[in-house]
């Protein structure tokens, strides 16, 4: 059910939108209410990927697609970078969510069973190559780090995806850091 009304910047994402902008009207509330409850109840993520599903889907549509190539296997911080990805609509592999970054302040069993289930779906599936999709914040590098380190011994590539300047966006609107990669990341035309 589509929610109506409160839309919010139109710049922002969606998930950005602010709910105490409905709080005057008791009537979207409780839409939103009962929209949130009822995705509480039939969503789930999947045993496989970790993307959003149902709980009669799972695995996900994503990895049952025969078509997919699961040789390519794309890396996610979290289940809703797997939409964006595929509303870009060039990926033809598979996923799998690391569900959060893995850092040195995490809990070593937690980032242990990480490591332990990406390496087994490596083994499993003959991943050619790991393409981490993770942000390009300080703790995902450290992130992306770690996993080279730990996935390259394993004989699969490793990449990352590349850096560069925001489509319409201008180089006046740009920090440093990314400046510093797109330079890095330049392209023959
Ligand atoms: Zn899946």
């Amino acid at each position: 059910m589509p929610f109506r009304g409160c839309r919010g910047s139109a710049s922002a994402p969606p998930s950005a939108w602010p709910i105490g902008c409905c709080c005057g009207n008791q009537d979207q509330l409780r839409e939103l209410q009962v929209a949130l409850e009822r995705a509480g109840r039939e969503l789930t993520l999947c045993d496989r990927c970790g993307n959003l599903t149902t709980h009669d889907r799972n695995p996900c549509r994503i990895c049952t697609d025969t078509s997919r190539n699961k040789k390519l296997l794309c890396v996610v911080e979290g289940a809703p970078d797997i939409q964006l990805l595929e509303q870009a609509g060039t990926y033809p592999g598979v996923y799998m969510c690391l569900r959060g970054k893995i850092s040195p302040m995490q809990d070593e069993t937690v980032t242990r069973r990480i490591l332990e289930q990406l390496i087994a779906r490596i083994r499993e599936d003959g991943v050619a190559e790991v393409l981490l999709a993770l942000n390009t914040d300080v703790e995902s590098d450290a992130t992306c780090s770690m996993l080279a380190e730990v996935l390259r011994p394993l004989g699969v590539k490793v990449t990352r995806l590349a850096f560069g300047l925001p489509a319409g966006s201008g180089i006046a609107y740009s920090d440093p850091v990314t400046l510093q990669r797109a330079m890095k990341g330049r392209q023959p035309v």
